[in-house]
C-alpha cells in the first residue's frame, strides 16, 4: 500500500535490520526498542490490523514466525512478551499489521 512506512520496508525501500525473512513475513528490528530484544514482525502483504481480513493460515504463520524470532534471538527459554496493538485503544501507531516479541530480561506484570 502506498505511504505505509512498514510496506516500504518490506519492499526494502526503506532499511530494517533483518531480523528472518522469507516469501510472507518479516521480522526486524524495532528502531525504537522499549527492551533488550524488540522484533516486529510483520505480514508483508498489507493488511491494517488484526481485524482486517487477515486469513487465518497467514495469521498462524505471522505467529508461528514469533517462535523462529525467539530462537533467533536466544529467548526462546527465558521467555517474551508478544504484542499485538490493534485500533486506537491500543494506541496502534503503524496502521500495518505487526507483532511485537519483547524480551531479553525481567519484565513487570502483564497487565495494563
Ligand atoms: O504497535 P505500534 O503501532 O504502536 O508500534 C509501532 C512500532 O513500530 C513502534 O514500536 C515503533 O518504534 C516501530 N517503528 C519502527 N520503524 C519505523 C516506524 C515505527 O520500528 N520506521
Amino acid at each position: 500500500m502506498q505511504d505505509c512506512i512498514f510496506c516500504k520496508i518490506a519492499a526494502g525501500e526503506i532499511p530494517s535490520t533483518i531480523v528472518y525473512e522469507d516469501d510472507r513475513v518479516l521480522a526486524f528490528e524495532d528502531l525504537n526498542p522499549q527492551m533488550p530484544v524488540h522484533t516486529l514482525i510483520i505480514p508483508k502483504e498489507h493488511y491494517a490490523n488484526i481485524g482486517d481480513g487477515i486469513s487465518d493460515e497467514l495469521l498462524g504463520y505471522v505467529f508461528n514466525t514469533v517462535k523462529k524470532v525467539a530462537e533467533i534471538k536466544g529467548i526462546a527459554d527465558s521467555g517474551y512478551r508478544v504484542i499485538v496493538n490493534t485500533g486506537s485503544d491500543a494506541q496502534q501507531s503503524v496502521h500495518h499489521l505487526h507483532v511485537h516479541v519483547l524480551g531479553g530480561a525481567p519484565m513487570n506484570s502483564g497487565s495494563p
